[in-house]
């Protein structure tokens, strides 16, 4: 069975013992996330957070890109969040490549270009990765600037999150 046969399988269950269907859209907690992809945070976890309490924008390296902007400018206006946390860990994996490697690895092994991704947004220093990101966020003239942004690093060794100042 795939892995994905799991999850259907696991589903069946999940569906069967399902409470939540009364859940309004707007999140409960007016947050709003953008976390690294990473499998070992579980953002919902480490915050003490329920389903229907944020919203909780993933992508590799927690990176402020144009499509995780465009997911807080709605979900501020439409849904009503009033906060936002950038959220980037120890370890993480965009630690590990240049993006012009990985680009020139890429086209070297499929013998083609593709002008999509024009980046891969790697990095070598995470608290500067964290504040680039808050900037990012902050500077954008759609994002009124009475919202907190803040940014944090988790931990995957202790589990706990650390305040990029
Ligand atoms: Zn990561």
């Amino acid at each position: 069975m795939s892995v994905i046969d799991e999850g259907l399988r696991a589903n069946q269950e999940y569906a069967k013992a399902f409470q939540l269907g009364h859940l309004p859209m707007p999140p409960g907690r007016k947050l709003a996330i953008v976390a690294c992809m990473d499998a070992r945070l579980t953002v919902e976890q480490v915050l003490g957070l329920k389903t229907g309490d944020a919203h909780i924008i993933r992508n590799a390296g927690g990176i402020a890109t144009d499509d995780a902007i465009r997911s807080l400018i709605i979900s501020h206006y439409l849904l009503g969040t009033q906060e936002f946390m950038i959220i980037n860990h120890t370890d993480c994996g965009m630690l590990t490549f240049k993006d012009d490697e990985l680009k020139a690895q890429l086209q070297q092994s499929t013998h083609t270009t593709a002008s999509e991704p024009a980046a891969f947004h790697s990095f070598t220093d995470i608290e500067k990765n964290v504040r680039e990101q808050i900037q990012k966020v902050k500077s954008h003239p759609w994002i009124p600037g009475g919202i907190p942004v803040r940014g944090f690093i988790y931990d995957v060794r202790s589990g706990k999150l650390n305040e990029v100042i």
